[in-house]
This record gives C-alpha cells, structure tokens and sequence, in this order.
C-alpha cells in the first residue's frame, strides 16, 4: 500500500495526517493527490462523498501555495455551510505544522463582519459558499484578483441548489485562475458544460462506479400501507436499538410535525429544516454530533452537505423524487470505510420509483418484512441483557449487599428475575407492542390466499387472524419462497445471520465465493440474527451443500441443508 510520503506531500502535511490518524490514502487521495502535485492544472475528480475528497485537494493545495504572501489565493467552493465549517475544520487539521498558512469560512446566515474582518487579517484559502462570497465581491471585501486555486467540491449539489450562475459568476472573477479542481459524485450534463467552458484539457480520474451509491451500504425497502407510515418509521427504529441515524422527509411540516410526535414518545430525535434560525440549527447539529440525539429528521436542502460520521441507518420516510437525492440521502451513511443501511418506507405505488433508482444507481434493494411486535421486542430485550452481560461487575466491590441481596433472592428462580427486568425495563415498548398490527403490505389478495392455502393456512385465514406469535420469520419465508419451491428453484438453510457480521451483499458474496457458483443461480435471499435462507437453482444446491456445509467460519461450523428437510 503506497503511503502518504510517496505520494510527494512535504513532512508537515505527511505529520499532520499521521496525527489525524490516516495510515494509508484513499483512493481518491492517491489519484488526485501526485497528479496535482505533478502540474495537473484542471482536475475533475468523480467521487462520492465520504472518500476523502477534502485531504484529496486540501492537502496539494497547502503544499502548493506560497505560504509567505498573506493574500487569497485558494478559493475552495461548496454548497452549504455545514460542508464550508467541515472543510475549514479538516484543513485546520492538515495545517497543524504549516503555522503562517491561515484559512478563513465564508458562509450565509452568520455575521458578515466578522468575516470580512478575518479576511483582511490575510488569509491565503477562502473556503465558501457561493451566495455569501457573492455578497463579499460586490462589496469589495473581496479581491479575487490573485485566486490562482479554485476548487468546486460537490459540484453536482450546487447546481441542484440552483447556484450555477454564482458558480459562473466566481469563476469569470478569478481571471488569473491556473488550477481548476471540480469534485463531484455524479456528472450532469450541466457540470460537463462547466468544465468545458471553464477548463482545458481536464484529468479526470474516478473512483468507484460514477453514479452508484457506496456499496458499503445496503439499501432495504418496507413496504406498507400509506396510513402506517409513522408506524413503520417507529418499528425500524425500534429494532435497531443502536441506531444512530438521519430520517429524511420531503416537507418540513412532516419533518417537524414527526419530531414532535416522536420527542413526546421518548425517543431522542430533533428536526433540520429550513424554518430553524442558524443558531437553532447549531444547536441540533451540535447535539447529534455529540450524539446526545439519536436521531435527526431533515428535509434534503436543510441536511446537504452534513458530514457526521458513524450514521449507522438512514431512513427514507418517503421516496425523494429525484434519483440523485436518493444517492445523496443514503451517502450520509456508510462513510470512510464503514458499512451503514439505507432503508426506504414505501407503498406499494412508489414501487415503479424504486426500480427507477434501482436502475439509475445500478444497485438493487432488498426487500424486507416490517418486524413484528414480537420481533421488535425480543430485538430490544437482547441489546438490553448484552449490555447486562458484558457490564463490568469485577470493578466494584459488592461484597458487603451480596449476602443481604442473595437471602432476598433467595426463592426466586433466574427466570423470574429475567421477567421482572424485563417488565421493569420494557413496560412501554410491552405495551406498545401487545398487540401491534402487522404493517406489511402483503401480495395481491388472490396470490396470498394461494400461497398461504398451499401451507394449510386456510384456517388462520378464515378466523380473520394475524397474530403475531413470533412465527413472522418462518410465515414470511414460506410465503415468499413457496411459489419458487415447486419450481426450479429451492430453498436452502445456513446457520450465518446478521449476527456474525453479514449483510445481504456480503453474504452473497461468501456463499458464492466459497462455492464458486455464479450469482445467476441465486434467488432471493432472507437473512436473521442467526440463521438465513437462500433460494437456489436445484442443480447448484448439491453443489453449494457440498461445498460449505461442515466449513467453519469464524471458528463455527457452519451448517447447510435443505430447508424443508428440517425438523
Ligand atoms: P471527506 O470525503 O473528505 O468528507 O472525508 C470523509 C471522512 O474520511 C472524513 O471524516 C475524513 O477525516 C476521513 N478521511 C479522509 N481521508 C482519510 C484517510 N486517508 N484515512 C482515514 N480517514 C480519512
């Protein structure tokens, strides 16, 4: 792996992002970083966001300016001003050995003396919004004049805000610009126009597949009725004990109204949108990147640009319209390295826009069950009893209450000491969860009376009952599989889930890889905690069964049989 050092950054630079703990470049880094620094004048760098664009420019452009002349001479422009605060702050950071380079945020919705009293203390990079730096120029407070560097990050969302006449106007005031640097997750015809009318002969290097989300994520669908929208939202979070994530509205007024209903239930949870003062929105931004809240519920305009690291869900409440805005949705997740999940609420008519963005993005969705009641509550008792488990007891010395508590305890069994910590920490989600309705919106009527008659369901059926007894898992599975079982196709058991580190795509990949199957004999694939069920051409079961059943992974054996020859 080629280090910073190779790629010709001076010791400070390479120092300081050794102090931020990079050990290797990105990929982004890595291409941009020695073209630049090797007299690359025009630049255009397709990359997601969260690949490291920022240290892709910043870092050769601290190398390259003349640190003694304290005038501007680097213009990075962005669209908003959380990105504009982010890209000071990780510049700062890759300064921390250049002392006379100085930087200055130019943004809307602060003071602007303040920021034209930065500027004339002399600062060489002027990071900025394209509004508010407008403002600056027509009141002279700016001189453009000697602005060598300018630098377009995330391109594409500063047209879709509308800014491409700034952006033109900017670029038409640097007249001796001699390095232009355009960064972008996806290219539009308008952005081409751009750089052909403002660039020569532009290097363009790319990293990942252009227009495709970050595979590190896994895109899911629920889909349910209309009317169970906030309830399906409630359900996923409350499977995902951990969640540290953004939900995304198209108006404000859900945006607000859901955070409402929401901080009333208990849960941690504020709103972005567009009707926040600044300070408002400090504060909430503030909060969620201490992570004091758990959730944040933004409108798209009002989250652009936000860089908070370790989103672990992002959740669509609606379907955007534009495909873009999915891909720029679910990139708050699944950042530097790390995996997240984008999860999309949809009915059953916004299916045709799933697969539009399916087909646009080239990636596919998994289609998931809504949990049940009881699934959501067994999820959040585990998460509750694994962190009883893995307390600290050795630490404390509890010697002294032992003998007292151990006689008071003394007639009563583990389990019903389980059951009242359960009682006593879950009433509200019990109460809640009694008797919750399922929120799938099943198959066509006529196909699931086929399917379920098939399995002797007919019964439950004409009772008019649903219940949920924690048989959702087998139930979903032998709905969804049964047609395909009398066919070609047939349905496997392994004892891998969610649990040991999985997700969908990557599953697919080990079970294949291991097999050396194509993917082409794969159907649908249902995954758990602890087990999952793949559906298989018939011909390659033999051959899949032959080829994992008995291995170990991660120190198990794994096992894998047909699915319908269990117990
Ligand atoms: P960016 O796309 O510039 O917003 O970067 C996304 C995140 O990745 C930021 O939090 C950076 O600090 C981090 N990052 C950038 N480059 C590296 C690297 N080479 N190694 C580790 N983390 C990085």
């Amino acid at each position: 792996m080629i280090t910073f050092e190779e790629l010709g950054l001076d010791e400070q630079l390479v120092k300081a992002t050794s102090d931020l703990g990079y050990v290797n470049p990105s990929a982004i880094q890595e291409k941009a970083i020695p073209a630049i620094l090797g007299g690359t004048k025009d630049l255009i760098a397709l990359a997601q966001t969260g690949t490291g664009k920022t240290a892709a420019f910043g870092l050769p452009l601290l190398q390259l300016i003349d640190k003694d002349q304290k005038y501007p001479q680097a213009l990075v422009i962005c669209p908003t001003r959380e990105l504009c605060l982010q890209i000071v702050k990780d510049i700062t950071g890759f300064r921390k050995y250049l002392p006379s380079v100085h930087l200055v945020a130019v943004y809307g919705g602060s003071s602007i003396s303040l920021q034209i009293k930065d500027l004339k203390r002399g600062v060489q990079i002027v990071v900025a919004t394209p509004g508010r730096l407008i403002d600056l120029i027509e009141r002279k407070a700016i001189h453009l004049e000697e602005i060598k560097y300018v630098v377009l990050d995330e391109a594409d969302e500063m047209l879709n805000m509308g800014f491409q006449d700034d952006i033109e106007f900017i670029l038409q005031n640097t007249p001796i610009r001699e390095y232009t640097w355009l960064f972008s997750a996806t290219m539009p015809n308008e952005i081409r126009r751009v750089t052909k009318k403002y660039m020569t002969d532009p290097l363009e290097i790319t990293v990942g597949t252009v227009n495709t989300a970050n595979k590190n994520i896994e895109h899911q669908y629920y889909v349910t009725n209309a009317g169970y929208r906030y309830e399906t939202l409630k359900r996923l979070i409350d499977y995902n004990p951990g969640i540290y994530g953004i939900i995304f509205t198209r108006t404000k007024v859900d945006a607000q109204s859901i955070a409402e209903k929401l901080t009333r239930e208990g849960y941690d949870i504020d709103a972005l949108h567009g009707d926040l003062t600044q300070q408002q929105r400090d504060k909430v931004m503030k909060a969620f990147r201490d992570k004091t809240l758990q959730l944040l519920i933004a409108t798209d305009v009002a989250a652009r640009g936000i860089d908070v690291q370790g989103i672990t869900h992002v959740i669509n409440y609606e379907l955007p319209d534009d495909v873009e805005v999915y891909t720029h949705r679910s990139g708050r997740t699944g950042r530097a390295g790390l995996t997240g999940i984008s999860m999309s609420i949809v009915h059953s008519r916004e299916l045709n826009k799933l697969r539009l963005i399916e087909k646009i993005v080239k990636l596919s969705f998994h289609k998931m069950d809504i949990p049940s009641g009881i699934e959501v509550c067994r999820k959040q008792f585990m998460a509750f009893m694994n962190k009883v488990l893995s307390l600290d007891i050795e630490s404390r010395n509890l010697d002294a209450y032992m003998p007292a508590l151990m006689e008071k305890f003394a007639d009563v069994s583990k389990e019903e000491i389980l059951r009242r910590l359960s009682v006593m920490e879950f009433d509200r989600f019990l109460n809640y969860y009694e008797n919750a309705p399922d929120l799938n919106m099943r198959d066509a009527p006529r196909r699931e009376r086929g399917a379920r008659e098939d399995q002797g369901r007919g019964r439950e059926r004409d009772r008019g009952e649903r219940s949920d007894r924690g048989d959702r898992g087998e139930r979903g599975g032998r709905e969804r599989y049964s047609r395909d079982s009398d066919g070609d196709m047939m349905r496997l058991f392994i004892n891998l889930g969610t649990k040991d580190g999985f997700y969908k795509a990557s599953f697919l990949q080990f079970i294949l890889d291991m097999s050396d199957l194509k993917k082409d004999v794969l159907g649908k694939i249902d995954m758990r905690d602890m087990n999952s069920w793949v559906e298989i051409d018939k011909k390659s079961a033999n051959k899949m069964i032959k080829a994992i059943d008995g291995k170990t992974y991660k120190g198990r054996r794994i096992r894998m049989n047909d699915a319908n020859s269990r117990g």
